[in-house]
């Protein structure tokens, strides 16, 4: 049945629900919210809720502060944890110039624009993330740290695997949140998690990814743990990454564009196309999958994270693997990408390279069904292998060069983001590590 404003004033009454929290993300992918006393709900669906964009990293300035919060009706949902003054339930929203207008700097419109253009092409993108995280121990003073107790690693079973039971806690809590869980595992790491779950339209996967990191840390903290999603925290350890399993499906039918049953690997041409795309924009988009200095860290070879752009039908070493579901289920697994993105301007910028291939039938090449890792220099190069960007600075320098993924985050999104890690590379690249005090100092 549709979700209406009566049905949602209904249902917030039947839950007692006390207080809503209405989120929306900034351009660097942190989660904001405006909590509102049910009394002011009926209001804030009627998209009448107002507060100050300037206070919001990467929005607006002073002289144009106000913004509206738009609910979207469909993710309502209660938070399945108590709190002693009543129940509390959230609105995902989109945010509005006062003329009415979506506003351009806010990411949800991003990647709905970029879902619009995907229709007109006939297509709707699913995606299912992976997004891996950490959960490490928290000191005296409650700070966290790089420590953890656990000593298991890649599916161990407990007792070794002490985020067992913290894993099921929060793996309660999002299926409470309606998410649809595959599975939950320990990862490579020591202390590092992996929870599935099921893949969903673009704009519902962005949603859930934002929801997902939110649970996880809070779960972690009732714990008195620390979840990181941080992409390396550990130098000579596994990182944790966000692949990204997606497809393009015929729209208004339930039908795979990827899958043709005759063809070579049974991977259609639009699947090629936008195999091509995903491949021919990765040095483009490194900067919005991979948006911070410690990002590149996790890209280096050994770690099952992607160094090289080439597809692969069948091993984890390239950008891309396919994996061997046919279908149904046929799809791209794009490994780059990691959990410190913002989900929505990252699956904009990866339908939009898609989208892009299709449209200039870009020819993916053949797959490496090789671990390139081990390849040498002279053979990545017969076989025209680039790498994707080894820093922020240099994925930086291929964002500003690449015009179709710097169309699908638009101007307003594109100079804020631009200006603000231009800044982050900067503050990095000045500082003196302790890597170059203990390699340099003794010696010259
Ligand atoms: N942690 C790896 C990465 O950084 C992925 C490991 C896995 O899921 N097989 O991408
Ligand atoms: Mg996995
Ligand atoms: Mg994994
Ligand atoms: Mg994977």
């Amino acid at each position: 049945s549709k979700v209406t404003k009566e049905s949602i004033l209904k249902r917030a009454e039947d839950l007692d629900v006390k207080f809503i929290k209405l989120q929306f993300t900034d351009v660097f992918g942190t989660t904001k919210n405006v909590a509102i006393p049910a009394s002011q709900l009926e209001k804030a669906l009627d998209g009448d809720v107002m507060f100050d964009g300037s206070s919001i990293e990467g929005f607006v300035r002073i002289e144009e502060s106000d913004m509206y919060l738009k609910p979207d009706m469909n993710t309502f949902s209660l938070i399945p944890w108590q709190s002693e003054y009543g129940n509390v339930a959230r609105l995902i929203c989109d945010v509005y110039n006062p003329d009415g207008k979506p506003f351009e700097g806010c990411p949800r419109n991003v990647l709905k624009k970029v879902i619009k253009e995907a229709e007109k092409m006939g297509f709707s993108m699913n995606a299912g993330p992976e997004a891996e995280f950490y959960l490490f121990e928290r000191d005296e003073n409650d700070m966290p740290t790089t420590d953890s107790r656990d000593y298991g690693g890649y599916f161990d079973l407990s007792p070794v695997d002490l985020g067992d039971e913290v894993r099921r806690a929060i793996v309660t809590s999002l299926m409470g949140m309606g998410f649809d869980i595959e599975m939950s595992h320990h990862e490579v790491g020591e202390g590092q998690h992996e929870i599935g779950f099921k893949y969903a339209p673009a704009l519902t996967t962005a949603d859930n990814v934002v929801t997902f990191k939110f649970v996880v840390r809070k779960i972690a903290m009732q714990y008195g743990l620390h979840a990181t999603f941080m992409p390396k925290p550990l130098f000579g350890k596994a990182g944790s990454g966000m692949h990204t399993h997606q497809s393009l499906f015929i729209k208004g039918k339930n039908q795979n564009a990827f899958y043709d049953e005759n063809a070579k690997y049974q991977l259609s041409k639009t699947a090629l196309y936008y195999i091509g795309g995903l491949l021919g924009h990765a040095r483009g988009y490194s900067a919005i999958t991979n948006p911070i200095v410690n990002s590149y860290k996790r890209l280096v070879p050994g770690y099952e994270a992607p160094v090289y752009i080439a597809w692969s039908e069948k091993n984890r070493s390239p950008l891309v693997r396919i994996p061997a579901r046919r279908g149904m289920g046929t799809r791209a697994e794009l490994r780059n990408p990691d959990p410190a993105c913002n989900p929505y301007l990252a699956l904009a910028v990866m339908l939009k390279a898609g989208l892009d291939g299709i449209k200039k039938k870009t020819d993916p090449g053949d797959p490496v069904n090789l671990n390139i890792y081990h390849l040498t220099g002279k053979q990545k190069k017969d076989l025209n292998i680039k790498s994707l960007p080894a820093s922020l600075s240099e994925a930086l320098d291929e964002l500003e060069a690449d015009d179709v993924v710097r169309s699908a985050l638009g101007p307003h999104v594109y100079e804020n983001f631009m200006t603000a890690k231009r800044i982050e590379w900067d503050e990095y690249r000045t500082q003196v590590h302790q890597w170059e005090v203990d390699r340099y100092l003794g010696i010259y």
